[in-house]
């Protein structure tokens, strides 16, 4: 008497059809990819392909969701690994963002594509003060350009100099969000009250910025180069240990406070000879944080645009926030970039549609926020909320976003490793 095992071809588990059958090629053949017996143990390879990715393109874009996420690699049924893996996200994501992990560096501008965030329009219903809570989460993304300053490897993870790793820790700050001018004595990283005054005196202005949502109290600074002459350029930025971003007429460095405004005060000397500008040192409390395969995912389902920053970009930045504009149309920088055909946008992919399909563009919704009679009241907030956030109030330390693996020790302490020469970075690879 034949078992069933004999008597039945084996079909797929997913489609129950068997290997000759489908009239489709693309579920390839039936294999095994587990150590399910019987009439569970055979798949079509494309119909296994399918359910890995299907897994993999649902659910959250945040590392720490997605570490625990395990149905595209193990079988849930005899809990074996699956011995045909699925493609890894990094790769994956990178085809969908249309974007190489390498070409992610410092001097890369990305730009959010929408002016509004989503969780602005579920909350308008919400009371007053939660509102403003949740708008502050989210303005950090509204109109947003930000300028990435740093990649490094995770805390923990071998330390690969060349290839891009999925878990790099990807670190950017915002070019378009000014910040009231904070208490820097609460600050890592920044100078004292009176070396900004000694500054001031010799030319060299700090423009505040909101960074981003991690680590509200730690300053990174920017400046840009353009009096001084490009042959003592080099000699200077190494004295100083500061990293050089963009060449060209005006360059970018990038360093602690300190350093930078050291440069500054050497570029006001220069600029002193031909004009009463102003150097501008930007200054930002807190940044932004992903790890590379996050933000390739981010992209990949349409949130940012992307294109290499230039010096014009910062100068265009710096005088946007200046009072009054110095642009006669007011116009920022977001407003400069979201639109240009500078910017990169992924291709229509899965993930996109899928995202469009849960947050549409909403333009009806902008102009009745027009209106919105709580508008004043909620930006007051969240202003507010920002300065206690930078120490305005020691009981209200509840700023520790997920996937920050960093010690709160001031960013002096970090950007040690990192102060090394004026080696010029050069992660903005175009295509
Ligand atoms: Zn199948
Ligand atoms: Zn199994």
């Amino acid at each position: 008497m034949a078992t069933e095992d004999e008597a039945t071809a084996p079909i797929c588990r997913i489609c129950f059809l068997g290997a000759d059958e489908d009239g489709d090629e693309s579920l390839g053949e039936l294999v095994s990819p587990c150590n399910c017996q019987g009439s569970q143990s055979y798949v079509h390879l494309g119909c296994l392909r399918r359910w890995q990715r299907s897994v993999q393109l649902s659910g959250s874009n945040h590392p720490d969701e997605t570490a625990k996420e395990d149905r595209h690699l193990v079988c849930n049924v005899c809990k074996a690994e699956f011995n045909l893996p699925p493609q890894d996200r990094t790769s994956m994501m990178s085809d969908l963002s249309g974007m190489r992990p390498e070409q992610m560096g410092p001097g890369m501008l990305i730009v959010t594509k929408k002016a509004d965030s989503d969780a602005v329009s579920a909350s308008v219903q919400l009371n007053l003060a939660l509102r403003a809570f949740i708008e502050s989460k989210a303005a950090h993304f509204h109109r947003a350009v930000y300028i990435l300053t740093e990649v490094r490897p995770r805390e923990g993870s071998a330390t690969s100099s060349s290839s891009r790793n999925g878990n790099d820790v990807i670190i950017g700050v915002n070019l378009s969000r000014p910040l009231e001018v904070p208490d820097v004595s609460q600050l890592h990283g920044a100078e004292d009250e009176r070396a900004i005054q000694s500054y001031r005196d010799q030319g060299v202005e700090v423009m505040w910025m909101n960074g981003g949502p991690v680590k509200p109290r730690t300053v990174t600074c920017l400046a840009c180069v353009k009096h001084i002459n490009a042959e003592r350029r080099e000699a200077l930025f190494a004295k100083h240990g500061v990293k050089q971003f963009f060449e060209g007429p005006i360059a970018v460095v990038h360093g602690p406070m300190r350093s930078m405004l050291a440069c500054a005060a050497e570029e006001a000397k220069a600029a002193a000879a031909v004009c009463e500008e102003k150097i501008v040192v930007l200054a930002w409390a807190g940044f932004a944080q992903w790890s590379c395969t996050q933000l390739l995912g981010e992209i990949a389902r349409g949130s940012w645009g992307w294109c290499c920053g230039t010096g014009h970009d910062v100068a265009h930045a710096i005088a946007a926030q200046r009072p009054p504009p110095a642009d006669a149309q007011g116009s920022d920088i977001w407003d400069g970039l979201r639109y240009s055909e500078r910017l990169q946008w992924a291709p229509e992919n899965e993930l996109s549609r899928e995202f469009e399909s849960r947050f549409p563009s909403r333009s009806e919704v902008a102009s009745e926020r027009e209106q919105d009679p709580q508008a004043e009241a909620v930006g007051h907030l969240v202003r507010q909320f920002e300065a206690i956030r930078r120490g305005r109030d020691p009981l209200l330390r509840m700023e520790q976003p997920r996937g920050t693996h960093e010690s709160d020790r001031p960013a002096g302490a970090r950007t040690g490793a990192a102060a090394v020469g004026s080696s010029r970075l050069r992660g903005c690879v175009p295509h």
